[in-house]
């Protein structure tokens, strides 16, 4: 979580802000080989999309998990366009593209193991919309609503707590940079 107002103008300075709500926010500043936006903050270089997430999204970033564009625009911070997932998960997604990056038997096979079995999943985002409202409006267990959808409750729980499928969440809005200054204690 990143609440310091002068980090956070400063970042904001470096994003180009869509005119259409919802679309990337485009990182105008450094890039990594990779391709994916960099941002030096206490010294450090960071990637800019896991810095925008530790801005504005509530659930916590998990040590170790990648953090996977949702738009496929490795350049983009739009913290509504990003998800937490494993590598497998993440490979996954990228293959849907059909960007599948030629890996599979490379080193970060040893990574795979992460204890329980989550079932394939193979949800719909309907679906997925679904068992939010399940989850929020019923009294079913997380282990009665995968079996009615055929997914582990490992998955049920990835739902419920945002792990998977993030990108169904509202959109956020970028904060406005000139107004709100007045909420600053100074
Ligand atoms: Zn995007």
């Amino acid at each position: 979580m990143i609440t310091d107002e002068k980090i956070i103008d400063r970042f904001m300075d470096k994003v180009l802000l869509p005119t259409v709500e919802g679309t990337c926010w485009i990182w105008t500043a450094g890039l990594t080989k990779k391709g994916y936006g960099q941002f030096k903050m206490n010294r450090k270089n960071h990637q800019a999309h896991r810095v925008s997430w530790e801005i504005f999204r509530e659930e916590p970033l998990i040590d170790g998990l990648e953090l996977d564009h949702i738009c496929h625009c490795r350049n983009c911070i739009n913290p509504s366009h990003l998800r937490q997932g494993d590598h497998k998960e993440n490979m996954a997604n990228l293959s849907e593209a059909g960007r599948e990056v030629r890996r599979e038997n490379g080193r970060k096979r040893g990574r795979k193991a992460r204890g329980e079995n989550h079932g394939k999943s193979k949800l719909t985002e309907a679906q997925v919309i679904e068992i939010k409202e399940l989850l929020t409006n019923t009294n079913l267990s997380q282990k009665e609503i995968g079996k009615k959808y055929g997914v582990s409750r490992m998955q049920i729980s990835k739902i419920k707590t945002g792990r998977a499928w993030s990108h169904l969440n509202p959109t956020i809005n970028p904060p406005s940079l000139n107004d709100g200054k007045d909420n600053i204690s100074s």
